[in-house]
């Protein structure tokens, strides 16, 4: 399958998205071309360090020196003590400002080995590589990086746009199903803020996306690369208010995954059913007619995923939204949608209409 290639342009930080798939040459021949420095570092995760050392390869084969740290899976591994690791391990291979760094993993790789190339010898070069479908339609566009604090996840972070983007979805076919449907929902989430016609191609092909079909899902991996990077375009750093659109459904999922307790939910899962919150918050609003919530509802369905929360105390769901980021001066603050392929940011909603949405949505 022939790739495909996309802009994303921020002026002197502009860059390309490769999407292919089963490119046997590896990224090893665009990486050459981002950066002069000889030497890569290549950053990964156990689950996928087979990829990892097939691009290492591709990237010794482009003149590169490879040096592959290997970490655990899992959140945890955002952590400061992590990254100090990892800059030990550059210093030990003498890095200089050209070493490339290179994230081959899921997003917990991505905002990880992007953290360490923000901050070490104020900044090196990243190359995205993602192996999840979060990764690839979300969290390695936009420059977003960042570790956990112990109170509170990405706290400690910054912008560091990446220098390109190689995606390789042949790697799906080893991601766990659960993952995977985990990544559908962001690429549901995409047709409703942002396209309705993709949100139609969606509801026609939700067998071939299913089963995983390649040409399919290149071309989803592509529009929503699209769709996120037309948006990161016209609000880099999230100062706008427009980049916030990104965030339908994610007041209520911050909430479920944090009922849930650590593994309980997958952040798409959780996603899923916050859309659906959501949805119903805008139709209480009148903003939005009940069938734009029913079409949401039968597609995150077909995608096996939760359309509704657990049975968790609704105060101690309202209690972390009102601590949540996204609210400003303890008002509840809702991405809502205005019809399909649009919504807006609301930051005036009462607490009892959330109350009610949540109360009715346990049903
Ligand atoms: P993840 O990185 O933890 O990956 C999920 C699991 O799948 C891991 O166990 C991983 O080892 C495994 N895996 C990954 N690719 C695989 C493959 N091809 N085959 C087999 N196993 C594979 O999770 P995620 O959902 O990709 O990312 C979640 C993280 O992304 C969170 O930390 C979140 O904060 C962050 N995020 C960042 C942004 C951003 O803009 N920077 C946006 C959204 C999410």
């Amino acid at each position: 399958m022939t790739p495909t290639e996309l802009r994303v342009n921020l002026g002197e930080r502009s860059y390309d998205i490769v999407v292919a798939h089963k490119e046997i040459g590896g990224p090893g021949p665009f990486a050459r071309k981002l950066v002069q420095g000889k030497k890569a570092f290549v950053v990964t995760d156990a689950n996928v360090a087979t990829h990892a050392q097939a691009v290492a390869v591709s990237l010794q084969r482009s003149g590169f020196e490879t040096e592959v740290a290997v970490r655990p899976a899992g959140e945890g591994q955002k952590s400061l003590g992590v990254a100090a690791e990892l800059y030990d391990r550059l210093v030990d291979c003498h890095a200089d400002r050209q070493t490339l760094v290179v994230a081959v993993g899921g997003g917990v790789i991505g905002d990880l080995a992007g953290f360490v190339a923000a901050t070490f010898n104020r900044g090196l070069p990243l190359l995205m590589v993602p192996t999840t479908l979060l990764a690839m339609v979300d969290s390695s566009v936009g420059g977003k990086v960042a570790v956990n604090h112990p109170r509170g996840k990405n706290l400690i972070g910054t912008f560091h746009q990446p220098k390109g983007v190689w995606i390789d979805t042949a790697v799906l076919d080893s991601l766990p199903d659960r993952e995977y449907r985990s990544g559908l929902a962001e690429v549901v989430k995409y047709g409703v803020i942002l396209d309705p016609e993709f949100f139609a191609y969606l509801e026609e092909n939700t067998a071939a996306i299913l089963r995983n079909d390649p040409g399919v899902m290149q071309r989803i991996v592509l529009r929503c690369c699209r769709l996120k990077a037309d948006i990161v375009e016209r609000d880099e750093r999230e100062e706008t208010g427009l980049r916030a659109v990104l965030n339908y459904g994610h007041t209520f999922a911050h909430a479920f995954e944090t009922a849930a307790g650590y593994g309980g939910w997958l952040h798409g899962e959780a996603v899923a059913a916050g859309m659906i919150c959501a949805s119903r918050l805008a139709e209480k609003r009148g903003l939005i007619s009940s069938d734009i919530t029913e079409r949401q509802r039968r597609l995150l369905k077909a995608f096996a995923l939760p359309i509704a929360p657990d049975a968790w105390p609704i105060d101690q769901l309202l209690e972390t939204m009102s601590r949540d980021k996204k609210s400003l001066a303890g008002k509840l603050r809702f991405v809502l949608a205005r019809r399909l392929g649009e919504v807006a940011l609301f930051d005036d909603v009462r607490e009892a209409q959330v109350r009610e949405v949540l109360e009715e949505s346990r049903k």
